[in-house]
């Protein structure tokens, strides 16, 4: 469908969880894309991979989610949050979907770059962006190498970043960036054997530490420990040790470590939060390249698998007519704001590992014994149901009138 000024109609950079579903998407509907990644694929990248209900619900309504299951990845039917006084135990399912999955990025991924060329979009791996092309202040195509080393250029009506937290799209682009806060913490994670989770997604919420674990692929469960950004270039020399102090402050699951192997090195990173605004003249930003916030509550996939919903929706409109770039590219920007805010901030608030304000200490401590308000709670870390609407007036006043 490109006109013949372009060789396609969107180019895009990144394929992991943000770029192949919306290449897949525009595909799907029709349009010519080309979307290239540097990387090459399987391969994994620097993430833990939970999958709340509502990611797994995007993979369901694309018909991909068969493809994870026939991975072997094991279902999470049960979240919980132990504070040390107490713990809340309850189910993340959403209204479409029970459970959670947490399938290895290796699998994802590869599955959703395939998914997105079985649609149609021309896929070219081992492709780097050195730059975009801009004429009179428009995007107007990237330029690139492949594996050759042979500079190549590459025109589209648009340009969508899918490039990750590091985007070279935004780089260049320089949205406007709002909301934005430091890093928060740092977290390490490593995979081990002989650890069964039995369905559970476990997390342990200690003064200025958190550690969470969960399982897998190939039998193996995930364990993901986090400090204080404040203290990420002190602990870096020594990450083992700082992982398993982590562990040691819950005896019975540091026993249960001691029975199990690990099997991969750590891995870890800590990240910014901020959102940026995911369009301008020629270009658009999804996934991390557009917003991020810290991993702490595991949003970021089913957050990427959303901005392509929305984007490849109002890229649709412009493309076929039937509006104009701007308003439908506002459109993606304000559904995409006014459903993340909320999350943005409970997660931001998690993420300093401060214990939490005394007047969530005491609705937490009331939600005990109450199965309603602790799978509400659960609902609610998955993205299931918003945090304006857990913790508004209405609802916590309902928990601690049954805790009365
Ligand atoms: C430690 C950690 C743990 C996390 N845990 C979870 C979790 O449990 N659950 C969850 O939902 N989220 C988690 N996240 C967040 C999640 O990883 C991201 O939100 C998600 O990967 C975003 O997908 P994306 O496609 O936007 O970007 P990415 O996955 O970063 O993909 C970007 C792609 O762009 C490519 N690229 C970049 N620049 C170029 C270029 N110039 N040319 C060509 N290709 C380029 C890269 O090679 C890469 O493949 C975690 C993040 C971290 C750091």
């Amino acid at each position: 469908m490109a006109t013949n000024q372009y060789d396609y109609d969107a180019v895009i950079v990144g394929a992991r969880c943000a770029g192949s579903p919306t290449a897949m998407l525009l595909a799907r509907k029709g349009y010519t894309v080309l979307v290239v990644d540097k990387a090459t694929f399987p391969s994994d990248t620097i993430s833990t991979h939970l999958i709340h209900p509502p990611g797994i619900a995007a993979l369901q309504r694309w018909g991909l989610f068969d493809r994870v299951l026939a991975k072997g990845c094991p279902p999470i039917d049960t979240y919980a949050f132990d504070f040390g006084p107490f713990t809340i135990i309850g189910t993340p399912a959403s209204a479409e979907t029970r459970v959670a999955y947490a399938p290895r990025r290796t699998v994802l991924d590869k599955l959703l770059v395939h998914a997105a060329s079985e649609a149609g979009a021309e896929v070219r791996e081992g492709f780097t962006v050195e730059q975009l092309v801009i004429e009179d202040g428009c995007v107007t195509g990237v330029r690139g190498h492949g594996e050759s080393g042979r500079t190549v250029t590459e025109r589209a009506r648009v340009v969508v970043g899918a490039d990750g937290r590091y985007s070279m799209v935004a780089k260049a682009t320089r949205p406007e960036q709002y909301n934005e806060k430091p890093q928060l913490q740092a977290s390490y994670y490593a995979y081990w054997s002989g650890l069964p989770m039995n369905g559970r997604f476990e997390t342990y919420i200690r003064p200025h530490r958190g550690f969470a674990a969960w399982p897998t692929n190939d039998d193996l469960t995930l364990i993901i420990c986090g400090w204080p950004f404040a203290e990420f270039e002190a602990n870096r020399k020594a990450i083992e040790a700082t992982y398993l102090t982590t562990l040691d402050l819950v005896p019975s699951f540091a026993d249960r470590v001691r029975g199990a192997r690990r099997e991969e090195r750590f891995a870890g990173a800590s990240v910014a939060n901020y959102f940026r605004r995911p369009y301008g003249p020629g270009w658009a930003l999804v996934g991390d390249a557009g917003y991020n916030k810290d991993f702490i509550t595991a949003h970021g996939i089913q957050d990427a698998f959303r901005d392509a919903e929305l984007c490849a929706t109002a890229l649709d409109e412009t493309f076929s007519g039937a509006s104009d770039f701007d308003v439908a590219m506002g459109g993606y920007q304000a559904a995409r704001d006014a459903q993340v805010l909320p999350m943005y901030e409970f997660t931001c608030q998690l993420a300093t590992l401060e214990p939490p304000p005394p007047e969530m200490q005491h609705l937490l401590a009331a939600m005990r014994g109450n199965q309603d308000a602790m799978d509400g709670f659960a609902r609610t870390v998955a993205g299931a149901t918003s945090p304006a609407e857990f913790f508004s007036a209405q609802n916590v006043a309902r928990i601690f009138a049954v805790a009365a």
